[in-house]
């Protein structure tokens, strides 16, 4: 396949420009036919480079809205991919990662909590009544924690919290105060009976296992359940 010259109708007019220079002719009339031929080419060039030019900055000021749209697409998949859709609260995949990567650094607390006889909610309330106590739930802990801990959701209507470098009692300290928070008040969404729910809270050296740290808590939580829910309890010693 032979290369096809985009300035083959130029090339020829500057061609025929050059001979009639060269051949040193007194003729005027082939200056001007020369002089004009050229002339509307480089007009005719002039047009379509501008016209390339103004496409050309079209065509990057696309492509990078398209890319701003992409980062912003795929920080929107990251952020559902780690985030629970109900609450906006880290998901259990998100959690038992979060906590391997604190316990590299930090020794840890972690609460885990279980609203009480959550499912009699749901059977006298309905499934969305259900649901908005869970979001309420979870907005009682963003106020009670501030901007301390990670709130994660690990089940249906189990919450965890991770405390980096927090100690045992001032965890088990904070879990009282999460759980009057949720108790104390009743729910606007559920306005004829309190929400309660029951906590266990263990603590990990850096280094230690997520799993057993989680495992140490959800057996505390059972004795919270056990010993009448509504309740904090701690690792046993
Ligand atoms: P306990 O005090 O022992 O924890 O009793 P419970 O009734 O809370 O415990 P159980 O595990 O029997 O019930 C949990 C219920 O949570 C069962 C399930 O239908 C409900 N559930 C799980 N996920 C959701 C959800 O996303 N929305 C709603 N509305 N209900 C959910
Ligand atoms: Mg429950
Ligand atoms: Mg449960």
């Amino acid at each position: 396949m032979t290369d096809v010259d985009l300035f083959e109708a130029e090339a020829e007019a500057l061609e025929r420009a050059n001979t009639v220079l060269a051949s040193g002719t007194q003729e005027l009339t082939r200056y001007r036919a020369a002089l004009e031929e050229l002339v509307q080419n480089y007009g005719q060039l002039m047009r379509q480079s501008r016209r390339l030019i103004s496409r050309s900055d079209r065509t990057e000021r696309e492509l990078n809205q398209l890319n701003s749209r992409l980062k912003q697409l795929s920080d929107e998949l990251e952020y559902k991919a780690r985030h629970d859709n109900l609450t906006g609260a880290l998901n259990r995949g998100a959690v038992f990662e979060s906590a391997h990567r604190i316990l590299e650094k930090s020794a840890m607390s972690v609460i885990v909590l279980d609203i009480d006889f959550f499912k009699r909610i749901n059977d006298e309330f309905g499934h969305p009544t259900g649901d908005a106590v869970i979001r309420e739930l979870v907005n009682r802990l963003r106020v009670a924690l501030g901007d301390v801990g990670l709130i994660g959701r690990v089940g249906g209507e189990e919450f965890s919290i991770l405390l980096a470098g927090m100690a045992l009692d001032e965890a088990v300290v904070l879990a009282e105060h999460i759980r009057q928070a949720i108790s104390g008040e009743l729910f606007p969404c559920l306005p004829s009976r309190p929400v309660t729910s029951s906590f266990g809270v263990s603590w990990s050296v850096a280094g230690g296992d997520f799993e057993d740290a989680y495992a140490r808590a959800d057996e505390a939580l059972y004795q919270a359940k056990r010993g009448g829910r509504n309740r904090v309890e701690r690792e046993a010693a």
